[in-house]
């Protein structure tokens, strides 16, 4: 059998889910990270991207109805072309892949080319909007059919693919795609057809995501509503009795949801963050100030491990440390196991859960996550007089706990084994929300992200745009404080659920 020249790669069709970046499947998501090109649409959240690999094509086809965009035929050519240069493409589109979403055009063109696919589907729009606006599509006490369909057809009768006589005598519930650009004609047809200008209609923009709106009318006024409302794509229209208030709007009650929360520590840790704000139904603008680089090389790092063993206690002072400590172990073919028996202090719970990544567990941590409660900590209960205890942390920490661990007559050795250097953030984005008033809080988790933010942003401007501003202690709403500004929140526990829960109570 002749074998195939041309190295043909194998495309998958995926659904990114409707808005919110974590609404992919695991399968979807498994995909990007092994992608070698990424081709996604203009509805696909671009936080998705973050599990593409760094070497990965990435190609962004925001294809419109407009003019200029690139159309449904050189995406079709671009998929062929690149599926022959990539082992694993993925086609990455918004909600479901082929739920009004040509994915079964582009599946053809990939089967007339004897390229292999598979589709991954994901969750609708239509399904996501309703669930997170508390419109319950199939209720079987009111709803009993539900109709897909697209809004994008409803001038030009004779064209039209859409049974509107069937639709007008529809009982369930229907849902428009596409609906917005015609919704005053998508009423105005249906009513004409016989139904009730007095049905329940409702309009999710921006489904999922925290600038969700809804708009609850009636048929007959949903447009002017709409229209009053600004409310425009992309959007779900869904005509029926489930479009009534049922009082279940849940994600609208999220403690967070509506604001827009700057967070500014370094990537990784801006991830985590914006997670917990995603789930609180805030958004979150990453701004890093800091990028975390390791101070350590081979030499430095032989000797601390070698002397690791002389010391009674190693302390940990932040997540950052354990992860580049641990790095370092790990490139060196060691692990865990050269603790011994060595005692592990941590600062605080990220520290601890950072630890317990590696599968150890601190046997000193404080109540308080301080460095000064820490050292108190160790002098109550590790009895440290005399003894010899490792400090691992970074170049730019504060003198504070090696001062309080030699006061009480320790024999401190130890590296600094990372320092975090200044980073530049999106500052054009930030300027210009501030501006616009769209952002409700600043964050700040140390002094030196306070110090590189107001490098970079005006205080003036900060000032301007009525932001608050949270601290996730007392030294750091300290250096608030010095460049002259409120803190208007100031974490219990001083970590970033502890923060959260502070802007919470304002
Ligand atoms: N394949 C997609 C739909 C593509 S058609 C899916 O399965 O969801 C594009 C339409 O989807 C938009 O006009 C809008 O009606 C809807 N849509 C997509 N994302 C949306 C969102 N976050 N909120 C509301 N509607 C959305």
């Amino acid at each position: 059998m002749a074998r195939k020249e041309k190295k043909l790669g194998r495309v998958y069709l995926v659904g990114a889910g409707p808005g919110r970046a974590d609404l992919i499947t695991v399968r979807g998501a498994k995909l990007l990270k092994q992608a070698d090109c990424v081709i996604y649409d203009k509805l696909v959240n671009p936080a998705l991207l973050r599990y593409v690999r760094e070497d990965a094509e990435i190609i962004h086809t925001p294809k419109r109805v407009s003019e200029g965009s690139v159309s449904q035929g050189s995406i079709n050519e671009l998929l062929v072309e690149k599926a022959g240069e990539h082992d694993v493409l993925v086609r990455l589109k918004g909600g479901d892949p082929c739920m009004f979403g040509r994915g079964a055009e582009e599946a053809e063109i990939l089967s007339g080319s004897s390229i292999e696919f598979e589709i991954v589907p994901g969750i609708t729009a239509g399904v996501a909007a309703c669930e997170y606006a508390g419109v319950m599509l199939t209720d079987r006490r009111y709803s009993s059919e539900a109709a897909f369909v697209t809004g994008r057809e409803a001038e030009g009768k004779q064209s039209s693919g859409i049974d509107w006589p069937l639709l007008a005598k529809w009982r369930g519930s229907i849902i428009f795609y596409m609906g917005m650009g015609n919704l005053e004609k998508i009423a105005e047809r249906l009513i004409d057809e016989g139904l009730s200008g007095d049905t329940a209609a409702a309009v999710i923009q921006n489904a999922t995501l925290p600038n969700q709106r809804v708009v609850r009318s009636l048929l007959r006024d949903i447009a002017k509503q709409c229209k009053r409302a600004g409310i425009g794509a992309p959007a779900i229209v869904v005509i029926g009795k489930a479009a009534k208030d049922s009082g279940l709007e849940w994600f609208r009650r999220l403690p967070l949801f509506g604001k827009s929360i700057v967070v500014t520590r370094d990537a990784t840790g801006n991830a985590e963050f914006a997670e917990k704000i995603t789930e609180r139904g805030g958004e979150a603008l990453s701004f890093p100030t800091i990028k975390i680089k390791s101070l350590t090389d081979e030499d430095k790092f032989t000797g601390l491990l070698k002397r690791l063993w002389e010391c009674e206690v190693v302390v940990f002072t932040s997540a950052n440390g354990v992860r580049i400590f641990f790095d370092f172990l790990s490139r060196m073919g060691k692990d865990s196991r050269v603790f011994g028996n060595v005692e592990i202090a941590a600062v605080g719970l990220p520290t601890m859960r950072a630890l317990m990544d590696y599968g150890l567990r601190a046997d000193y941590m404080p109540a308080e996550f301080t460095t000064k409660a820490l050292a108190q900590e160790l002098i109550n209960k590790a009895n440290i007089k005399g003894k010899r205890v490792m400090l691992l942390r970074s170049a730019i920490a504060s003198d504070e706990l090696p001062r309080l661990l030699l006061e009480a007559g320790v024999q401190l050795d130890g590296a600094e084994v990372y320092t975090a250097v200044r980073h530049t953030g999106p500052v054009e984005m930030l300027e210009q929300r501030l501006r616009e008033k769209s952002v409700h809080w600043l964050t700040f988790t140390s002094p030196s992200t306070v110090e590189n933010f107001f490098e970079q942003i005006d205080t003036v401007l900060v000032k301007s745009a009525g932001v608050r501003i949270a601290s996730i202690g007392p030294v750091t709403a300290d250096a608030i404080r010095k460049i002259g500004l409120t803190v208007d929140a100031e974490a219990k526990e001083y970590t970033t659920d502890g923060l959260l829960k502070a802007i919470e109570q304002v």
